[in-house]
C-alpha cells in the first residue's frame, strides 16, 4: 500500500487500540474526509468497548450480589433450622419428663391387676371395685398420653398451611360451639362483637380452628368461678383482628417472657403446649398475636391475619414474617 490512516480507538479516556487503514484494494488516495469516516467509525467502536467493559463489570458485581444474597439466606435457613431443631430437642426431653409419671403409674397398676390375676383368687365385690378403679386409672393417664403425643405431632405438623376460602366469624361460631357445653357447666358467659364486614379469606380451617380453640380454652381456665369471655372481631386494612378477651386471673409479669415456651403451663392437667401451637399457626399464615394482662383483671389476646383474597397473595402474606 502507498497510503494509509491511523485511528486510537479510546475507551473510557485511554487508547484500547488502532485502527489501520490502506488502500490497497481501492488504489484511490485518502483524503480527509474518509479519515474523518474511520474516526467516526473509530468512536462508535471506543464506545462499544467501553459499554460491553461497563456491562461485564456489571454483570459481575451482580453475580458477586447474588452469590452474598445466596449465602446470607442459606444461613438464615440454616439459622431457622438450627432453631427449630434447639426448640424440638428442648420438647423430646420435656415429653420423656411429661411422659413419665403417667407411665410410672400405668406400669404400676397394671403390675398389681397381674398380680391379682396371677392368684386365681376368688372375685368378691371389694375386689372387683378396685380393679375396675385401677383400670380407670389405666385408661385415664393413657388418655392424657395420647393428648400430650397428638398436641406434639401437632406442632411438628409441617409449616405450610392448607388453605381454603372462608370468614373468621363463621370459625370462630364453629369454635363457641364446640366450647359451649364446658362453659354452661361453668356459669361462663360467651360474648361475641363481631364485625359484620370481614371480607372472605383464605386460610387452614383446621388450624385456625385449634387456635381459638386454644385461646377460648384457656380464657375458660382462667375463670375458674365464671365470667364472661368476649370475642370480638374487626377489620383493620388489610388485617383482621380477633381479641380473646376474659375477666380471669390475669398473667403475672414475669410469666410472660415463658407464655409461649413448649411446655410452660401453671395448671395442675396443662400441657403447656396450647400457645406454642397456637404461635405457630398464627405465624405459618402470616399473621401475628399479642397478650395484654393485667392482673386479677383479665387477659386479651390478639390475633392478627392477614385478609388474603387470592392465592397470589399468599406468598407475600408470608413473606413479611421472615
Ligand atoms: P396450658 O393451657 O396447657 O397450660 P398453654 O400453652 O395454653 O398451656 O398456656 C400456658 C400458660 O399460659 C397457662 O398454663 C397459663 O398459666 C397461661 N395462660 C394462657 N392463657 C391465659 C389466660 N387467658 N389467662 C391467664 N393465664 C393464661
Ligand atoms: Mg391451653
Amino acid at each position: 500500500a502507498d497510503e494509509f490512516a491511523v485511528v486510537p480507538i479510546v475507551a473510557r479516556d485511554s487508547s484500547v487500540g488502532v485502527i489501520i487503514a490502506d488502500n490497497r484494494f481501492s488504489g484511490r488516495p485518502i483524503d480527509d474526509e474518509t479519515v474523518e469516516l474511520l474516526t467516526m467509525f473509530a468512536n462508535q467502536a471506543g464506545m462499544a468497548i467501553e459499554n460491553a467493559k461497563v456491562y461485564e463489570n456489571l454483570r459481575e458485581q451482580m453475580a458477586k450480589l447474588r452469590q452474598a444474597y445466596e449465602d446470607l439466606s442459606q444461613a438464615q435457613d440454616r439459622l431457622i433450622r438450627a432453631e427449630r431443631l434447639a426448640a424440638i430437642g428442648e420438647m423430646a426431653a420435656r415429653v420423656a419428663h411429661e411422659i413419665r409419671n403417667p407411665l410410672v403409674t400405668v406400669g404400676g397398676f397394671a403390675r398389681s391387676l397381674r398380680k391379682y390375676h396371677d392368684g386365681h383368687r376368688a372375685c368378691n365385690e371389694q375386689e372387683r371395685n378396685r380393679v375396675r378403679h385401677e383400670l380407670d386409672i389405666i385408661i385415664e393417664e393413657v388418655r392424657s398420653l395420647e393428648g400430650i403425643l397428638a398436641k406434639v405431632i401437632d406442632f411438628s405438623r409441617p409449616d405450610t398451611p392448607m388453605r381454603q376460602q372462608g370468614l373468621v366469624n363463621n370459625v370462630l361460631d364453629d369454635t363457641v360451639d364446640l366450647l359451649v357445653a364446658g362453659a354452661s357447666h361453668k356459669a361462663i358467659e360467651i360474648e361475641k362483637r363481631y364485625a359484620a364486614d370481614l371480607p372472605v379469606t383464605s386460610f387452614d380451617v383446621r388450624q385456625i380452628r385449634q387456635v381459638f380453640f386454644n385461646l377460648i380454652q384457656n380464657a375458660m381456665d382462667a375463670m375458674p368461678g365464671g365470667g364472661r369471655v368476649r370475642i370480638s372481631t374487626a377489620l383493620l386494612g388489610e388485617w383482621i383482628e380477633i381479641v380473646i378477651q376474659d375477666e380471669g386471673e390475669g398473667i403475672p409479669p414475669d410469666h410472660m417472657r415463658d407464655l409461649f415456651s413448649p411446655f410452660f403451663t401453671t395448671k395442675v392437667s396443662g400441657t403447656g403446649l396450647g400457645l406454642p401451637v397456637v404461635r405457630k399457626i398464627v405465624s405459618d399464615h402470616g399473621g401475628s398475636i399479642q397478650v395484654e394482662s393485667e392482673p386479677d383483671r383479665g387477659t386479651a389476646f390478639i390475633v392478627k391475619l392477614p385478609v388474603v383474597t387470592s392465592l397470589a397473595d399468599v406468598e407475600g402474606a408470608t413473606a413479611t414474617t421472615e
